[in-house]
């Protein structure tokens, strides 16, 4: 299927949704950025993938005694609350909004289906997909590249802290340069830690163009979509 030039997936991360805080959400990041959702849809078709990172991952709870796969369960259902919330906050902020979840809880959100979640996104519904790929051992990254390739978008917009895919860590080290334009090869060989090697792989292979831009202002994302403020684009070769 060709790619829908109007559509796009947004990954935002749990942390982004952490704002100040060291856990959990913070009602004014949430409605910042439930804003720039719902301002960036009047002119777009806008997917969301929600991590988990603020609640839990499974990672981390390994590293406590977590069975892997449990922890891995237990970083999804952080994610599904966090696109519960998330889809509320794109409601009181004037958009149309729903969230899916790819793990069914039929009492909680409607589940993940390919040809729902397109209809939705041609209706003008800002989509908030929760429960990542559905399955262990993967990232809400790799979820948004899988949902990002299903739903024909244009391009993944990987919200981060920064503003850009740098050299090194700028917040480590003052000489680090933006890359104002990769391709998927580079960002895989260079290990640039900005997207696992997963969900590199999956856009590579689906020409999947990723804009990596901070989400830390007023309308972020509206201003990458339109061309404005600085980003790094990871390209096709
Ligand atoms: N997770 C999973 N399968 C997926 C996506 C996520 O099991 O397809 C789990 C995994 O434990 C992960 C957690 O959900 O650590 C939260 O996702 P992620 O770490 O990607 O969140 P983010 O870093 O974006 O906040």
């Amino acid at each position: 299927m060709a790619k829908n030039p109007k559509r796009f997936l947004v990954k935002v991360s749990g942390e982004a949704l952490m704002g100040p805080d060291k856990f959990g959400l913070d009602p004014a990041t949430v409605e910042r950025i439930a804003a720039d959702l719902a301002e960036a849809a009047r002119t777009r078709e806008i997917a969301v993938v929600v991590g988990g990172g603020n609640i839990f991952r499974g990672m981390q709870g390994s590293k406590h005694g977590v069975e892997r796969n449990t922890g891995d369960s237990m970083g999804r259902l952080a994610t599904i609350i966090n696109a519960l919330a998330l889809a509320d906050a794109v409601r009181a902020a004037g958009a149309k909004a729903v969230a899916l979840t790819a793990d069914p809880m039929p009492s909680l959100c409607r589940s993940y289906f390919q040809p729902d979640a397109d209809r939705l996104l041609s209706e003008g519904q800002v989509v908030v997909l929760g429960g990542g790929t559905g399955q262990p051992f993967f990232t809400t990254d790799t979820a948004a590249a899988l949902r990002a390739a299903e739903l024909d978008c244009a391009a993944i917009l990987k919200a981060t802290t920064v503003d850009g895919v740098y050299t090194a860590d700028p917040k480590i080290d003052p000489a680090a340069r933006r890359y104002e334009q990769l391709t998927h090869d580079e960002a895989i060989e260079r290990r640039l830690g900005v997207m696992d090697t997963a969900a590199f792989a999956l856009a590579r292979e689906n020409a999947l163009p990723i804009i990596v831009f901070s989400i830390q202002g007023a309308l972020a994302i509206t201003n990458v979509l339109a061309g404005n403020g600085k980003a790094t684009h990871v390209v096709p070769a």
